[in-house]
C-alpha cells in the first residue's frame, strides 16, 4: 500500500516536473522569439535601412512595444528622407546660384577686358560696351538681392510688422500704382473691388511686393494686348484676391513647382527679361508670412491665375 502511495506520488511528481518544463519552455519561446525579432529590426534600423519593422502579432506588452518601434522607425524614416530631401535642395540651389551668377559675371570680365585691350574703340562702341556691362551688372546685383531677401524670410526670427488695413481700399491704391504698369506696356485691364470694408492685418511694403511681383511677371511673360483682371472676394474667414491674365500660362508639370526658387518655365528668355527665379518664391513666403497661402491655376494658353488667401479680421 506504502508503496503504491510513494509511486503515485513520484509519477505525479515526474509528472508536474514535465509540465513545467514545458511550460517554462513554452514561456521561453513566447518572450525570447518576439525580442529576437524586435532586436533584429532595431539592428537593421542601426545599420541604415529605414524601411526595417517588426510584425509580432501579439495582443500582449510586445504588441504595444511593437507598435511603438514602428511608430518610432516611420519617424525616424520620414526625418530621414525630409533631410535628404533639404540636403539636395541646398546643392541644387547652390547650383542654380552659382549658374546664374556665371553668365552676367563673364559678360561683364570678357566686356570689360575687351574695352581694357583695345583703346582705339569708337565712342559709340565705347558706350554699347559699358551698357552690356552695366545691363549684366544690374542683374547680378537684382539676383543677389533677391536671394538676400529669400534667405532673410527663411530664417527663423524673420517677422512681417502688420497693421490692420482695408484690404478694398488698399487694393484701389495699389491697382492705381499697376495701371502705370499695364498703360506702358499695352495690357488691358479689369477690377473689381467690392465697394466695402474687409479687414485685415497686413504688412503693406511686402503686400506691395507681391502685387507688383505678379504685375511685372505678366508684363514680361505675355504678349501686348494680354487682359489682367483683379478682383476681391471673401469666403467664410478668409479674404480671397484673384490675380489673372489670358495670356501665354505655365505648362502643368512645371507650374505645380513654380513657386521654388529658380524654377522657370524658359530660362533662355529669362535672361532677357531680367528675371532671377525668385520672384514667386519670395512672393510665397509673403503670403505664407500673413497666415494665407496662394495657389496657381494655369495651363498652356490658358493664362495664369493666382488665388492669395488670407485671414480677415
Ligand atoms: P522670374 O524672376 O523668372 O520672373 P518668378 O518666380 O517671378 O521668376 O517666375 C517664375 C516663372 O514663372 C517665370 O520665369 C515665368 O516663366 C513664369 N511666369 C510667372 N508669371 C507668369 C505669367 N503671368 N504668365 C506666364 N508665365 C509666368
Amino acid at each position: 500500500m506504502v508503496g503504491l502511495i510513494v509511486a503515485v506520488i513520484i509519477f505525479y511528481l515526474i509528472l508536474l516536473t514535465i509540465c513545467t518544463i514545458i511550460y517554462s519552455k513554452l514561456t521561453s519561446i513566447s518572450i525570447i522569439n518576439p525580442l529576437k525579432k524586435l532586436s533584429s529590426s532595431a539592428r537593421r534600423l542601426k545599420e541604415g535601412d529605414y524601411s526595417s519593422r517588426v510584425n509580432l502579432n501579439l495582443k500582449n506588452e510586445f504588441g504595444e512595444l511593437e507598435c511603438i518601434f514602428n511608430e518610432m522607425a516611420e519617424q525616424i524614416q520620414q526625418e530621414i528622407s525630409l533631410r535628404k530631401q533639404s540636403e539636395e535642395n541646398r546643392k541644387k540651389l547652390i547650383l542654380d546660384i552659382s549658374h546664374d551668377l556665371k553668365n552676367p559675371l563673364a559678360s561683364i570680365m570678357g566686356y570689360a577686358e575687351f574695352c581694357n585691350n583695345n583703346a582705339d574703340l569708337s565712342r559709340e562702341e565705347h558706350s554699347t560696351y559699358l551698357k552690356v556691362i552695366y545691363e549684366n551688372s544690374l542683374r547680378a546685383n537684382n539676383l543677389i538681392t533677391d536671394l538676400f531677401e529669400l534667405s532673410k524670410m527663411e530664417s527663423p526670427g524673420y517677422a512681417i510688422s502688420k497693421t490692420k488695413v482695408d484690404i478694398c481700399e488698399y487694393m484701389r491704391k495699389e491697382i492705381g500704382a499697376l495701371i502705370t504698369t499695364f498703360d506702358k506696356f499695352g495690357f488691358d485691364y479689369d477690377f473689381e473691388v467690392p465697394e466695402k470694408e474687409i479687414n485685415a492685418f497686413i504688412d503693406i511694403k511686402q503686400m506691395d511686393r507681391v502685387f507688383q511681383n505678379l504685375a511685372d511677371n505678366t508684363v514680361k511673360y505675355n504678349p501686348k494686348g494680354t487682359k489682367v483682371m483683379i478682383s476681391i472676394l471673401e469666403q467664410g474667414a478668409e479674404m480671397i484676391i484673384i490675380f489673372k491674365d489670358n495670356g501665354i500660362g505655365i505648362p502643368a508639370e512645371i507650374a505645380k513647382d513654380i513657386f521654388n526658387p529658380f524654377v522657370r518655365v524658359d530660362s533662355a528668355r529669362n535672361s532677357q527679361t531680367g528675371g532671377t527665379g525668385l520672384g514667386l518664391a519670395i512672393t510665397l513666403k509673403i503670403v505664407v508670412a500673413h497666415g494665407g497661402n496662394i495657389k496657381l491655376k494655369t495651363g498652356v494658353n490658358c493664362g495664369c491665375e493666382f488665388i492669395i488667401k488670407v485671414p480677415k479680421i
